[in-house]
């Protein structure tokens, strides 16, 4: 579970061999490869079991727990099997052995869907009654009850047999929008290489102009802004044409499954209310003065009049240089967690020193870091490529708080209910962020290192909380849109994305310029082909700002409440879990919060900066 602000740099060629500690020790799953193919030969035998059960649901409590404890028993076997094969892989994506390993379980899943695929409809078959009473007579059911609430939940929006049977043909037809954008921006556009004014070249392509938004030289970006953009701008009725298709996919989906709108469709497998979407939209727009503030304070320190889009990336005070090694960012981040109580850091301690970590970069490794916790009842393992830089050890603060959530919640939770959704997933790493910033804060006087980690405070709020729910209403306005019958082409999503680039960077009220050649950025964002799903990186990192705000407090409760969140893993759905833990998030007040805080890092900004000009 990774990916939001975890690092996506390749490896560095370190020439040294692994030192043996700072690698995994994967015998905690399996002793050696043959244990776990006679463990991939255990489960493959044991599907067949499932046949055996086909059909009989209806004859009582035992035959659902037997169909239950069967399902999620091969799946935490298959998880097992995948987690160790795809660690193993992922050690040295060079060795074929491993990839072939990975290869043959994700095979094995598809079998085992298909093969479990009677389960849930025969689930259905039977009345809620009956399974209300099943749940109330079998205490063994229990680990089950969230399972089957969330198949309730579904009754009302599934089809009979024959209306099943055709939306699953529909899949045939289904992903070509987001597999043609994929191939139009990784493979075939033709990006525009650019030279910049050190003399090297660079290609701009997304990883290039994602490099490209943070160069020191206003002419290197500028000039990559234009050149991708252009490239954009190209080829933006092809690129409209996968976005108008994914998102009459969408259409079709809700209408198919009776939901009211696609937003109610997207956001019912998790549980999350659409108030929660359009209470995100709503605040963040009333807030859109405190991002002015921010992009005026940008112009003031970058010393750029008036500030334009390819300004909003480059560090606001260039980083200054502390050495992180490995074992000082680790004493650095536990020092920094203890708010959390001395049990949450032994543990962590134990899990950063007791081989659950490949640390260092090497040829071959997976680039980027996460955390796998698929291997139930072992523990989770952490992937870093630490560079001994504030940006590394802000990395595994944010794995940290991924491994110990996916420890506590599966300590504490049967399997059904121990994997956290993604709306909370991001909470427990951004809040141990938070954690690690505030640390820093108050351990450094010096105004240069303030100010480093103020700005790199703010630019994350700004790119998280604010740019995220621009998307979120971006995606809203086109599924609105298509649902009300209108066409979109890339022409009139260049349009609609760029009133929104205007509005959110107050360009009315002369705050910065924008060129209307970067409205066709919508173009490169894969995400507009996931239905509904930016929305969580803000809500997220809103949620986790809130509540460290009460655990900064010095509250206990607030940390209590907060570890037995992460206890909880999905035991609720996610608002109620999160409003257990003291945020409520169909309320404005979490935002409003976040908000706060930012305007509390601002002036502390302008505090250093009227000193220092004094
Ligand atoms: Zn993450």
């Amino acid at each position: 579970v990774s990916g939001l602000t975890g690092p996506d740099r390749s490896s560095q060629a370190a020439s040294d061999p692994p030192v043996p500690a700072r690698t995994w020790r994967l015998a905690d799953i399996y002793p050696h490869t043959e244990a776990w193919e006679e463990e991939r030969e255990r489960l493959v035998a044991r599907m067949a079991e499932l046949d055996a059960l086909q059909g009989r649901l209806a004859e009582g409590s035992h035959t659902v727990l037997a169909a239950l404890e069967l399902l999620f028993d091969l799946h935490r076997l298959a998880g097992r099997l995948h987690t160790y094969a795809s660690l193993m892989a992922d050690q040295d994506l060079r060795a074929p052995g491993p990839q072939a390993m990975k290869e043959n379980i994700v095979a094995l899943y598809s079998d085992l869907a298909a093969r479990a695929a009677w389960v849930d409809p025969e689930l259905l078959g039977l009345a809620p009654e009956t399974l209300a009473r099943h749940l109330a007579s079998e205490p063994r059911l229990a680990p089950y009850r969230r399972y089957l609430e969330k198949l309730e939940k579904r009754r009302a929006h599934t089809l009979d047999e024959a209306g099943e049977r055709l939306l699953g043909l529909s899949q045939l037809i289904r992903g070509t929008g987001e597999t043609v954008s994929g191939l139009l921006r990784n493979a075939e556009i033709p990006w525009r290489e650019i030279t910049l004014s050190d003399g090297t070249t660079l290609s701009v392509d997304a990883n290039g102009y994602t490099r490209a938004r943070t160069l020191p030289h206003r002419e290197d970006r500028l000039q990559a802004f234009q050149a991708f953009h252009g490239v954009l701008r190209a080829f933006r009725g092809s690129l409209g044409a996968t976005v108008y298709g994914s998102t009459k996919e969408h259409v079709f989906s809700a209408r198919a499954r009776g939901f009211a709108s696609t937003l109610e469709a997207a956001l019912h497998p998790n549980e999350v209310d659409p108030a929660v979407y359009h209470m995100l939209v709503r605040e963040v727009n009333a807030a859109l003065p405190s991002l002015h503030r921010y992009l005026r304070l940008r112009a003031r320190i970058l010393g750029v009049e008036p500030l334009a889009y390819h300004d909003l990336y480059p560090p606001l005070v260039p980083e200054v240089k502390v050495d992180y090694s490995w074992e000082r960012a680790r004493e650095t981040v536990l020092a920094a967690l203890a708010p959390l109580g001395d049990e949450y850091v032994d543990r962590l301690r134990h899990a950063l020193t007791d081989r659950w970590v490949d640390v260092d970069p090497r040829p071959g490794k997976r680039a980027g870091a996460y955390v796998n916790d698929g291997s139930y009842g072992c523990h989770p393992y952490m992937l870093l490529n630490h560079q001994n830089d504030y940006h590394s050890a802000s990395t595994l603060a944010h794995e940290s708080g991924h491994l110990m959530h996916s420890w506590y919640s599966q300590e504490v939770q049967p399997l059904p209910t121990s994997r956290y959704v993604i709306f909370v997933a991001e909470v427990a790493s951004t809040f141990n962020e938070g954690l690690l910033l505030r640390h820093l804060l108050a351990a450094t006087d010096d105004a240069e290192q303030r100010l480093a980690l103020l700005g790199h405070h703010l630019d994350n709020l700004r790119g998280t909380v604010f740019r995220q729910t621009m998307f979120a209403e971006f995606e809203l306005e086109i599924h609105r849109r298509v649902e009300e019958g209108e066409a979109l082409t890339g022409e009139s999503l260049t349009d609609l994305y760029f009133d929104l680039l205007r509005r959110y960077h107050g360009v009315e009220q002369g705050v910065m310029t924008i060129d209307e050649l970067y409205g066709n950025e919508w173009g490169f964002v894969p995400h507009f082909h996931y239905n509904f799903y930016v929305y969580q990186y803000a809500t997220s990192y809103v949620a986790a700002t809130a509540l460290l705000r009460d655990v900064i407090r010095r509250d206990g409760a607030a940390v209590e409440r907060f570890l037995e969140f992460l206890r909880q893993g999905s035991a609720q759905p996610p608002v109620d879990l999160l409003r257990s833990a003291g945020v409520d998030m169909t309320s404005p007040a979490p935002i409003q919060a976040t908000i706060r805080e930012m305007e509390e890092v601002m002036d502390s900004i302008d505090d250093i900066l009227a000193r220092r000009e004094r």
